[in-house]
């Protein structure tokens, strides 16, 4: 049995977590892996209602949990999702992008991941304003990098596709910061020698995203970088809509959708909740490989046939080229988890 928190978030979040409560009931009830799931307020409507973004019986909840899944939150999005990446040291940021057939990418041969690191640089908050100037401090640290490093080779060995790390910087304008980690990368590579290692430059990396994006297989990269580029990413292979994340701990991971909390389509049924769900997917991928579980590394494999069997046969969302609603496109996903 595993115990699941699941913020449900602001935005469209209640309408894809409602959605990813169905498929998770329905693995409970058809595929026979035991569930308890627990559902957890984050995000603007906690912080009205109880005057914390992220409440303490939420993060107690969490900790107590063996893996959490989180929807978007909206404006307080960094006194959540930053505050649970520290507090959990769920240092590595996963982002995979894959084209699948049926849906609008750029080519159909994409199937690569970005390892974002997920603890410093322009991210720790550290802004102050001098007289009529604001300053950011970036931070980039060797034990970060290094581990960061590591992590993304391990990815490239498991994947076992390419087998190939590409360290994306711009060390040749940030020389300190994007140095100290192009080298730390540079040096674990020398522990992997059966893994390509390459070098690119952001601005290179955010062009061959577009031009040749199957030529990536895994892409190492700092914070800030790794957020926009896995956004393009996304919209390489179908759009947002489609892209899940993990940030993954030496002890505890939390899953959730690369997108916000698209305020915009919010109450309209027009979400598409394949974000939420696979999400939910790569959960149990790492539940599989954390507690050597092929229960999970199978619950896994049936949510991800489900989603892209009905994106194939051609139910789809508005985002994606379809009209069908978030409930209608969850309930086709639900019917072929058998
Ligand atoms: P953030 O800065 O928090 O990432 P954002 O303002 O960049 O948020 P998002 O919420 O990520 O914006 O969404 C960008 C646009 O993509 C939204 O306006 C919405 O139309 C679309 N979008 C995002 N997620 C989905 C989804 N699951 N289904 C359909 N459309 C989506």
């Amino acid at each position: 049995m595993y115990r699941i928190s699941l913020i449900t978030g602001d935005g469209i979040g209640p309408e894809i977590s409602d959605a990813v409560m169905d498929v998770l009931q329905t693995i409970n009830d058809n595929l026979g892996l035991k569930l308890e799931i627990k559902k957890l307020e984050a995000g603007d409507v906690a912080l009205r209602k109880t005057g914390k973004a992220l409440p303490d019986s939420t993060l107690e909840t969490i900790k107590k949990s063996d893996a959490c899944l989180k929807a978007p939150v909206g404006e307080s999005a960094a006194d959540v999702i930053v505050v649970l990446r520290r507090i959990l040291d769920l240092y590595a940021n996963i982002r995979p992008a894959k084209s699948y057939p049926n849906m609008p990418a750029l080519k159909q041969n994409i199937d690569l991941v970005i390892v974002r690191e997920n603890t410093e640089d322009l991210y720790t908050g550290m802004e102050f304003d001098i007289g009529d100037s604001a300053i950011a401090l970036r931070t980039i640290s060797k034990d970060a990098s290094n581990r960061i490093a590591r992590y993304a080779f391990k990815t490239a060995a498991q994947r076992n596709r390419q087998r190939k790390v590409t360290c994306v910087h711009k060390s040749n304008v940030m020389r300190k910061t994007d140095g100290l980690f192009s080298r730390s990368c540079q040096e674990i590579s020398k522990e992997h020698a059966d893994i390509e290692f390459e070098q690119m430059y952001v601005d290179a990396c955010a062009m061959n995203l577009i031009r040749q994006p199957e030529s990536f297989d895994v892409i190492v990269t700092t914070n800030l970088f790794g957020d926009i580029l896995s956004d393009e990413a996304a919209q390489v292979v179908g759009g947002l809509g489609m892209a899940a994340a993990a940030n993954i701990g030496n002890n505890f991971a939390l899953f959730e959708p690369v997108h916000g909390a698209a305020f915009d389509i919010a109450g309209k049924q027009a979400a598409n909740p394949s974000s939420f769900i696979l999400s939910a997917k790569m959960m149990f991928e790492w539940l599989a490989m954390k507690n050597d579980d092929k229960k999970c590394y199978q619950v896994a494999k049936a949510i991800e046939d489900a989603v892209y069997g009905v994106v194939r046969d051609g139910t789809k969302t508005k985002d994606i080229g379809g009209n069908k609603t978030t409930r209608e496109f969850a309930e086709q996903v639900i019917s072929r988890i058998t």
